[in-house]
């Protein structure tokens, strides 16, 4: 949600803050903007739209500058338009600001600031707290880096920010409180952004702000503060990030290329992680917390959207295979409820960017009660990782198309390792149950290959049904969550509504929409409930809904009822919903290209949402 990046050195600012934007498009985003110094002035160019349409709108500007910073904004405080796109220049033009966050008191602080004399251009909360800033430094008579202290101590909200002063020039001042930022350290220059994405091609030396944290950066110095004033020594860390890893690779967008690359984001997930020869799974990241995870009188799993699905699929996976009771809660919900926690729970927290702003509160709420945390994310050296008590990486390389795909598998993959290691601590599997799992596991990223091998077939059924204005997906089972997972990622890149539900749910209501014009993706792979939604199908026929079933290979049976059938290779039923979820990706990925959709950043949506 959002980017951030800011150049100070002595190359040219602006290429490395417009390359850096269009690193940051796949965030989400709706406007975007740059401010440079020239000449102790700051120059701002913002735009509504694109980070292209911002580069034609500059075309024929004057882009000089060495220092400069760069924003993609998604729009909370105010209608996208250009003026409420950032950078905000405060009234009297001492402070240019880049903020990614909400400022909560921001109604409060304008009152105040109106009745000084400041007026206001725009809607923003971001602009309140640049005049903020203002104020107090022409008031105080203090610099800029305290200015920014104490405004700082005024606002109640979240916020990654960075702010550029004309009157000091020869650095730049950031903060962190909720949003992600990272400096990247070069010769005689430093960046700074919301990810590393945007810097990995410039250095691999980074710093990773923590919350409450203030940096001066200049070009040949850098300061870390508190918001409090006391200094802290930089913890200045290796980035192992390839700029490959963050291209398309020949690939049309990255949703297409994540989704390929899933064999190897998953071998890569099990990667030392699962011995054949010693029968046995070792999660590093959890050793300290195996203890309490044996012992765990209750698990509580805390996610968002499709990691949310990914948590659902855990708690199948987990009450399956090592009899601990669980519960899967939205992280919004769990945050602001007062759930019944005590030290004997164990909460896992699982985010893609290890950002999400919700996950994070929940893991603040469930450790201040006393709970074990343990985390469930892709992006090392993030918040939650460094939030928890213990976590697990899912090591699928950076995800960059919004609608999340490998990051989904990997999840699922970690929690099936999870699960079988405490299945057998708890000896709650027999040996033979547990190694089976784990071979069956190892042979999943070949079983995926052979699935996306039938890419064109499921171009084809995409074509056919490109103009629907609904979908249904059903599943029992572990294929639930794999049916509400299709049915979101569907609606998210290709605007067609579509819900899911558990089969047997769909005579409680959804029946009543099926006709000759409802597509039913049905996941009926083969497992204990396999005979029910036989049935399932066989209702959808008798009321004419047009049936697209994801079956196991060699299934005759449906293959007679269905009006399509996408065949899965055989697996353990329990890890299967890795498989079957991949026909259904490739299904919206198609559809959504027909319609003339944008793949990668789809209308309205953030990666990674840092705003709750
Ligand atoms: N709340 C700010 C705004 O609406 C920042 C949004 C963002 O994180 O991009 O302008």
């Amino acid at each position: 949600m959002c980017g951030i990046i800011g150049y100070i050195g002595n190359k040219e600012a602006f290429p490395i803050l417009i390359n850096g934007l269009k690193r940051l498009e796949y965030r989400g985003y709706d406007s975007s903007g740059v401010a440079l110094l020239q000449n102790n002035e700051s120059i701002i160019y913002k735009k509504k739209g694109k980070v292209s349409d911002l580069e034609n709108f500059i075309a024929d500007s004057d882009v000089s500058g060495n220092i400069g910073i760069g924003h993609t904004r998604w729009a909370t405080h105010g209608e996208p338009n250009d003026v409420n796109a950032h950078p905000h220049t405060s009234l009297n033009g001492h402070f240019t600001l880049i903020h990614n966050g909400i400022i909560e008191n921001y109604g409060r602080l304008k009152d105040v600031l109106v009745s000084v004399g400041y007026t206001f251009k725009g809607e923003t909360d971001t602009e309140v707290l640049v005049n903020l800033i203002e104020y107090i430094y022409m008031r105080g008579n203090v610099n800029a880096e305290l200015a920014v202290h104490y405004a700082l101590a005024k606002v109640i909200g979240a916020y990654g920010l960075v702010v550029l002063c004309k009157n000091e020039p020869d650095q730049l001042i950031a903060a962190r409180k909720g949003s992600p930022l990272v400096i990247g350290i070069g010769e005689g220059e430093h960046f700074i952004a919301s990810d590393a994405t945007p810097i990995v091609e410039h250095t691999n030396s980074v710093i990773y702000l923590n919350n409450d944290n203030v940096a001066i950066i200049k070009k040949n110095e850098l300061t870390l503060k508190t918001t409090d004033n006391d200094e802290l020594t930089p913890n200045i860390q290796k980035l192992n990030l390839g700029i490959g890893e963050i291209e398309k690779n020949g690939y049309a967008h990255f949703m297409l290329k994540e989704i390929f690359e899933q064999p190897r984001s998953i071998k890569d997930t099990c990667r030392g992680r699962i011995s054949l020869e010693e029968k046995s799974i070792r999660l590093g990241g959890l050793h300290a917390v195996m203890p309490k995870l044996i012992d765990a009188k209750r698990i509580i799993i805390v996610g968002c959207g499709t990691s949310w699905h990914a948590g659902l699929v855990g708690e199948y996976l987990i009450e399956d295979f090592a009899r601990i009771p669980v519960e899967v809660e939205y992280s919004s919900e769990f945050r602001y409820r007062k759930p019944v926690l005590n030290d004997t729970d164990v909460v896992i927290a699982i985010s893609q960017s290890g950002e999400t702003a919700d996950t994070l509160a929940a893991i603040e709420l469930a450790r201040s009660a006393g709970a074990t945390v343990i985390g469930i994310s892709n992006v090392v050296g993030s918040s939650i990782p460094r939030e928890t008590n213990a976590g697990v990486y899912t090591h699928a390389g950076p995800e960059i198309g919004v609608a999340s795909t490998k990051a989904f598998t990997t999840q699922i993959t970690v929690l099936s390792m999870i699960a079988i290691e405490l299945g057998m601590k708890r000896g709650t599997l027999t040996p033979k149950e547990s190694n089976g799992l784990m071979e069956e596991l190892i042979l999943i990223p070949e079983k995926l290959e052979r699935i996306i091998k039938m890419n064109d077939s499921f171009e084809k059924i995409a074509a056919l049904y490109k103009n629907a204005n609904n979908f249904l997906y059903l599943g029992r089972g572990y294929f639930f969550p794999v049916a509400l997972e299709g049915a979101l990622k569907l609606k998210e890149i290709s605007y067609i509504h579509a819900e899911g539900y558990p089969a047997a749910e769909m005579k409680h209501g959804p029946i009543a929409l099926i006709d000759e014009n409802m597509p039913v993706v049905v996941i009926a792979a083969k497992d204990n409930s396999y005979e029910k939604i036989v049935s399932n199908i066989q209702e959808i026929k008798a009321r004419k809904g047009i049936v697209i079933a994801i079956v196991t290979e060699g299934d005759t049976v449906i293959r007679e009822m269905a009006d399509h059938v996408l065949e899965i290779p055989k697996a353990d039923f329990a890890l299967a919903p890795i498989l079957a979820v991949v026909p259904l990706q490739l299904l919206s990925y198609h559809i959504a290209v027909m319609r003339g959709c944008n793949i990668d950043q789809p209308r309205n949506l953030a990666k990674s949402v840092t705003v709750e």
